[in-house]
């Protein structure tokens, strides 16, 4: 087997797909991205579907989904031929793989014997080989103790105040006992003390004589999770594993039998867990850490990924807002915090309000046309792209454009008390509104714009108090307690809109 260029940077993102893909997964491939990136290196995508309960297409296609919409490309990986990155549809490529002539193939075979895409239930001909190895060299063993006996094993330990841990009973095993099958495959484990440098936690040990013998397989075509990834990140040529923390236990085992199937060994860096502001941790089960929830909620992808950057990475000054490129020039992986990395929802919504200030009306216009759409909503382009003009400067998010800006498309229905001004007379209120309406009539259609109106809305303003004016102008023309100023809004909706909501007002205070 052929190895890559030497000194090449190799790092995957592993995900595995059973569940919705969340912010700390895409945390994951940012870090693994960038590093690849400033590094030259080659970022590999790799799904982990050997759990076939649990693995699910829909996830696997809302995680290239996801990456596709932060923007993060892979170079190797699902539907990504080796040297062939142009590839434009992962799924019909998928079905050109096995032409001879594919570069892919050549190049690939050559460095690591087989070819992509890399899903781990397509790979089960690689992990046998290595399982077998294992056996066949005396390191793993096939284990026949039933579910009953391990839980009885598991109790009397319980009973001592010991932590659970397998008791090497198959390992002893001279013949298969008769009239038995195997029930899974147990790596021998030794007693020894584990030490590994991680990028950001420096030394770390393990005392390996706490794992007992692990499970590695269920048999030698059903690999488990920390034997199938080390036989990947091998055929792989990882050269750097960067994963969250919580796997940072696996880490000793994985390299473990990488030592028995004499594989190098992969820097480690283990990314620290994302919190919840009350320093809980943040889990999957909460809908709201699915990452393409925050595209339905109207974040900017590079917004979203700019506040990811953040969690738990520390860049030298106080800057806070990166670009893509500028996050590849100042990543430094060595710079990510050990302790847990608090996910501060003002903090996005900050960042979001500075990329939504950069992001021209149109880029907004075409984020916000889908959720409008969702709602029955399609109105013309330059119509919208002048509520955005009057709205964006308050928002957030592009769902709040979409909240803030709904009155233009919709009078909402509102009660007349709304009206009223302070303590307002609601006769006066009327009066009023009558007032500016036969104004406003008068406007010449062509003048409908900001200078004109506010020359009109002073005139009837007179001697009133300017609340007495604009309150109930910017109820009629809003039907909400709180928007835009009454011009801009009017301006927006023209002429013969803006005089029918006045007429619609009127009509309230006469009930
Ligand atoms: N498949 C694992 C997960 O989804 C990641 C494995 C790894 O990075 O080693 O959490």
């Amino acid at each position: 087997m052929t190895k890559p260029p030497k000194n090449q940077v190799r790092v995957r993102m592993a995900p595995s797909p059973t569940g919705s893909m969340h912010i700390g997964t895409a945390r994951v491939a940012l870090f693994n991205w960038l590093f690849a990136r400033q590094n030259g290196g080659v970022f590999v995508l790799r799904i982990e579907d050997t759990d076939k309960e649990r693995s699910e297409k829909k996830y696997e296609d809302e995680i290239l989904e996801g990456l596709a919409w932060l923007g993060l490309d892979w170079d190797e990986g699902l539907g990504i031929e080796y040297g062939n990155k142009n590839t434009e549809d992962n799924h019909e490529e998928k079905g050109k793989k096995n032409q001879p002539d594919s570069k892919f193939q050549v190049l690939n075979t050559q460095y690591f014997g087989q070819y992509g895409p890399y899903r781990q239930s397509e790979r089960t001909a690689i992990y046998k080989k290595y399982l077998e190895q294992l056996i066949a060299q005396g390191d793993a063993y096939y284990c026949y103790c039933t579910k009953e006996d391990l839980e009885a094993e598991r109790q009397e330990l319980a009973a001592r105040g010991l932590p659970p841990k397998y008791n090497g009973h198959c390992r002893r095993l001279k013949e298969p006992p008769a009239g038995k099958n195997p029930e899974v495959i147990r790596f021998k484990v030794p007693e020894i003390k584990i030490e590994f440098k991680d990028m950001i936690r420096g030394n770390v040990v393990f005392d390996a004589a706490l794992f007992g013998d692990i499970v590695i397989a269920k048999d030698t075509a059903t690999p488990l999770y920390n034997f199938a990834v080390v036989a990947d990140d091998a055929a792989m040529a990882i050269t750097h594993v960067i994963r969250g923390e919580e796997h940072i236990s696996n880490t000793p085992k994985q390299i473990l039998m990488q030592r028995a199937l004499g594989f190098p060994e992969p820097i480690y860096a283990h990314l620290p867990l994302i919190l919840n502001a009350d320093k809980s941790k943040m889990s999957k089960r909460f809908g709201d850490v699915a990452l393409l929830r925050y595209r339905e909620k109207g974040y900017l992808p590079e917004a979203l990924l700019n506040f990811i950057a953040l969690l738990g990475w520390h860049p030298k000054g106080d800057r806070e807002i990166f670009s893509k490129d500028e996050l590849i020039k100042e990543f430094d992986i060595a710079r990510v915090q050990k302790s847990g990395a608090v996910f501060n929802q003002e903090k996005l919504d900050w960042i979001n309000r500075e990329y939504l200030k950069k992001t021209d009306a149109g880029a907004i216009a075409d984020m916000l046309a889908p959720l409008l759409a969702e709602e029955g909503v399609r109105p013309e382009r330059q119509f919208l792209e002048k509520i955005i003009a009057v709205v964006r400067g308050r928002a957030a998010t592009i769902r709040d454009i979409a909240d803030t800006g709904r009155f233009f498309f919709a009078l909402p229905d509102y009660e007349g008390t709304l009206l009223i001004w302070n303590d307002a007379d609601a006769g006066d209120v009327k009066a009023v509104l009558e007032e500016t309406a036969w104004k406003l009539a008068e406007v010449p259609d062509g003048a409908f714009s900001r200078e004109p109106l506010t020359r009109y809305i002073a005139e009837i303003t007179g001697a009133r108090k300017r609340g007495a004016v604009l309150w109930p102008l910017r109820v009629a023309l809003s039907g909400l307690a709180a928007s835009p100023d009454p011009i801009e809004i009017m301006e927006v909706l023209g002429k013969d809109e803006s005089l029918r909501r006045i007429g619609i007002a009127v009509r309230k205070l006469e009930k």
